[in-house]
């Protein structure tokens, strides 16, 4: 990050990682194969990126484990608590999220989303919901500061309320 960066948001939103997108790209979590296509609406959310997808767009929708490959990276065993589920990426090698972030990723007034929180052991210790505010960096700031409040937590999943689907992960900050 370049000192240029406004600070924006008091934890950093993580997409998914490049070796796992690069697997993505050829077979997904449940594997299935990679189904690329072009997006001509655009607006789906691309966990690679952070960001919607512009129209025009080349993406495949894949179903990922976000809290496997999070133990797969940390040597721990998520057990039952492994799940697996829908995922917009980038069909192609790409940049990832944008250096200068505003706020949190998919973040809009309104919307719902849960927050659930995992133990270093992979286990779920909690979770609560959260309708975005007005000023949805503070929204999340707050939301997070409660989660990683519990010593115990140290990561917390974002997820759609309706769609129940992936959005970002946080991790407890070094
Ligand atoms: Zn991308």
């Amino acid at each position: 990050m370049n000192t240029t960066t406004r600070p924006t948001t008091a934890y950093v939103p993580r997409p998914i990682a490049p070796d796992a997108l690069t697997r993505l790209r050829d077979t997904d979590d449940a594997g299935r194969p990679c189904v690329p296509y072009v997006d001509h609406e655009g607006g789906s959310p691309l966990r690679c990126c952070l960001r919607p997808v512009a129209p025009g767009e080349r993406v495949a929708l894949v179903s990922y484990a976000p809290l496997r490959r999070w133990a797969v990276e940390t040597g721990t065993d998520p057990g039952a608590y492994d799940e697996q589920g829908p995922v917009f990426i980038h069909a192609d090698p790409c940049e990832g999220p944008a250096q200068e972030r505003a706020g949190y990723p998919f973040s809009r007034a309104g919307a719902l989303r849960t927050l659930r929180r995992y133990n270093a052991r992979g286990q779920i210790i909690g979770g609560r919901l959260l309708e975005i505010p007005e000023d949805g960096t503070r929204g999340f700031d707050a939301a997070f500061d409660e989660a990683f409040a519990d010593p115990e937590t140290a990561l917390v999943h974002v997820r759609a309320v309706e769609y129940g689907c992936f959005h970002f992960e946080v991790r407890r900050p070094a």
